[in-house]
């Protein structure tokens, strides 16, 4: 893995997590670079209308840059936009589920440490994501649980985690806090969601099939809404802090189907 010292230039490859205001005109950027994993540059003048950087570094798109390495931030001296995601500006569950995607990763991941394996499934997920005719709390579930098995979190979903019988279908729930599916006789104690027995086949086909499976996937309203409460409870317990964007999407994903594109 490279190493960077302080003052020294370099290219790399990243998505934008998150944006902050600095100042009157400049913006802190963290970026979820391919090569050096978390970084926060500072954008100098990107508020400003003539800034040539803030069309190349809208939220959740994938960009070419150059840094200069700093005391606390670094400072982005260029920036090349390679991929925009169109959906995600008028579809507020795509947005919902980028973001929720995107606070799972920067809760997972470390300032300066390269995870090339989570950039990719990162990177496909936001181009998966953008298929308008995606749905896209399948796509969601299966970056979660990728990124969560990468960091080892992944849940357990075959036997419980409390006794550890092999779990009865029809007879089990969700317990985030012990780390996936409980036994019925154990999921009295432990803080427990319902989860269809559709849902858990649900997570265990997301789980080895991955994205690709997760692509093909129509959930029906019971199933998207017990995955979402199940996903989130646990990414919560194991990020130790709440998912923002989680409540946006429930408000948005509720009940609600994928729209067709136009024209489809
Ligand atoms: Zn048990």
């Amino acid at each position: 893995m490279a190493i960077l010292q302080r003052s020294s230039t370099y290219k790399a490859e990243g998505v934008v997590l998150s944006r902050r205001d600095l100042g009157d005109a400049d913006r802190i950027v963290t970026f979820f670079t391919r090569e050096f994993g978390r970084r926060r540059l500072v954008a100098r003048g990107c508020r400003r209308p003539t800034s040539q950087f803030a069309p190349h570094i809208e939220l959740f798109s994938r960009v070419r840059l150059v840094g200069v390495v700093g005391a606390n931030l670094d400072v982005l001296t260029q920036a090349q936009s390679l991929e925009t995601y169109p959906r995600f500006r008028d579809d507020l569950t795509a947005f919902a589920a980028a973001g929720w995607a995107v606070e799972l990763l920067d809760g997972l991941s470390e300032d300066g440490e390269a995870e090339p394996d989570a950039y990719s499934a990162l990177t496909a997920f936001l181009s998966a994501l953008n298929q308008r005719t995606a749905d896209p709390e399948p796509l969601l579930s299966a970056l979660a649980l990728n990124l969560l098995d990468q960091h080892g979190y992944a849940p357990e979903l075959w036997r419980c985690t409390v006794c550890g019988a092999a779990i009865q279908p029809g007879a089990h729930a969700f317990a985030p806090r012990t780390g996936g599916v409980v036994c019925s006789d154990c999921s009295h104690d432990n803080a427990s969601h319902s989860l269809g027995i559709d849902t858990l086949k649900t997570l265990r086909f997301i789980a080895h099939d991955g994205l690709a499976g997760a692509a093909r996937l129509r959930a029906d309203p019971r199933t998207r809404a017990e995955l979402r409460t199940a996903l989130r409870a646990y990414a919560t317990s194991v990020v130790e802090r709440d998912i923002s964007s989680a409540h946006i999407l429930e408000r948005a994903g509720a009940g609600s189907a994928p729209r067709p594109a136009p024209g489809a």
